[in-house]
């Protein structure tokens, strides 16, 4: 008989692996406690794939002889408590994955910000190269339904630290660790330091060859490295300190002191040549770099592939140019600690649009570098008191509005040539939108009707 493989959760990596499972020979069954999306249903039967929904029945789980678990699933639920006892080992989607993987290279991507920028970038640095290149994880499609796909020789892998809980072999070619600050902590015991070492399981079956690239400007993540013995080629990268690291930020250029293997080499791309904007962004980029290097992609092409990257939308995009000045959508920025990489990156004059639902924020943060760089606020929520409250005495003009309509009509009133427009909430957004997603791309049909309106104007 065929080993019977069990998969908690029927979301995308779920059925991802259901998928794998079955080209793989084994018997499988697929168990969610809610409702599926209705594709997925569609997608399980039309391979025959035994599951059911809106429950688990324990008698069909507790028989497996191997549990893949869906990352939404915590290890304290009764369920997973249940095959723990019986020792029937529960691995994550990635893992599973993992073990189909024969010759070809994978890069795993982890950190708590920044993620899928460097993901995205990494893959179109590869793809750009020529490279037969697959894209996924935690963003788009799951490693399992790529691996059963089949025929790539990268695999670029945006992984969550749930993902990591699960592994045992998982052994990626390129492990990146970009930052790590608390989230998700209610997942593990409101405990900081299980969050860390989970997000560090990404090196633990690493060897010499295999590279290891993280940033030392994460106070934790520098930590670690310093406490652990990673067995790994490893590439220190930073944007703010500037010694004998692998990749570093100066004087307007990304530094690379490049050795792995037999290669030994120096480069410097100014960031003229680099379509990000940010600090932090400068971060993922040297991430990607470094990942593109050591897969043997050529220099020449990882520079054409910076050039003509485009990012996900509504971090940091540029929109258009009206009357001289610049307008930027950052509708992700939905707390502080985002728009001050904005803040920061930005090189000119600022008219910042922020508001909308403020979780609590604390503004003294980025008191500073507002007083330094905004000239004027925008608030753009249903209820601004907040934001009109703390910089309303320190800035010469603080405005309100309650569309993205109105806010881009009085940032252009308020912007001059040269200066930029940049949409950077702090905020969530379900008071006036469905979500960022919606927010910026209201912000940007906003900009573009008046830059068509002020150009009408001077023809
Ligand atoms: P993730 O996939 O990890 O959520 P994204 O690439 O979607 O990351 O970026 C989300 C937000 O995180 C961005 O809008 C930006 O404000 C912030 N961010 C991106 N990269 C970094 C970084 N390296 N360090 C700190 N913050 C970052």
């Amino acid at each position: 008989m065929n080993e019977r493989i069990v998969i908690l959760g029927g979301g995308e990596s779920g059925v991802g692996a259901a998928i794998l499972a079955q080209q793989k020979g084994y018997e499988v069954f697929l168990s969610d406690g809610s409702a599926l999306a209705p594709d997925r249903r569609r997608s399980l039967k039309s391979k025959k794939i035994d599951f059911e929904e809106g429950g688990h029945t324990e008698d069909l789980v507790l028989n497996a002889s191997l549990v893949v678990k869906s990352p939404g699933i915590p290890d304290s639920a009764p369920l997973v408590q249940k095959l723990v006892a019986k020792e029937i080992p529960v691995i994550s989607e990635i893992e599973f994955a993992y073990r189909f993987i024969e010759k070809a290279k994978v890069i795993a991507i982890t950190g708590t910000n920044g993620k899928t920028t460097t993901s995205l970038l990494t893959y179109h640095l590869l793809k750009t190269a020529g490279y037969h290149v697959a894209l996924g994880g935690n963003i788009g499609k799951s490693l399992a339904g790529l691996v059963a796909e089949g025929g790539y020789h990268y695999y670029v892998v945006e992984v969550s630290s749930f993902q990591l809980d699960g592994i045992v072999n998982f052994r990626p070619d390129v492990a990146v660790i970009l930052n790590i600050s608390p989230d998700h902590l209610d997942r593990y015991d409101y405990n900081f330091n299980n969050y860390v070492s989970s997000k560090f399981r990404i090196v633990e079956n690493l060897t010499n060859e295999q590279a290891f690239i993280y940033c030392v400007d994460s106070e934790p993540v520098s930590e670690q490295v310093n406490r652990r013995k990673i067995e790994a080629s490893m590439f220190a990268m930073s944007a703010s300190k500037n010694d004998k690291l692998s990749a570093y930020l100066k004087d307007e250029h990304l530094i690379f002191n490049y050795q792995y293997k037999q290669d030994d080499a120096k480069y410097q791309i100014p960031l003229s040549e680099i379509s990000l904007i940010g600090k932090h962004n400068m971060v993922n980029s040297m991430a990607a770099i470094l990942s593109a290097l050591t897969m043997s992609v050529p220099i020449e092409k990882v520079l054409k592939g910076l050039k003509n990257f485009k990012n996900a939308p509504h971090r940091l995009e540029f929109v258009r140019e009206i009357d001289g000045a610049a307008y930027i959508n950052d509708s992700k920025a939905t707390n502080v600690d985002s728009v001050y990489y904005a803040l920061d990156g930005v090189k000119a004059d600022i008219v910042w649009i922020a508001g909308g639902v403020d979780k609590g924020n604390d503004y003294s943060h980025i008191e500073r570098l507002v007083s330094k760089k905004v000239k004027a606020l925008v608030c753009m929520g249903k209820d601004n008191s907040t934001l009109v409250e703390y910089f309303g005495g320190k800035l010469n003009s603080v405005v309100e509005a309650d569309s993205a309509d109105q806010a881009v009509e009085l940032a252009h009133e308020l912007a001059d040539k040269g200066d930029v427009v940049l949409l950077s909430p702090a905020c969530a957004s379900f008071d006036l939108f469905s979500n960022y997603e919606d927010r910026g791309d209201k912000f940007k049909e906003a900009v573009n009707a008046l830059g068509k309106k002020v150009k009408i104007n001077e023809s």
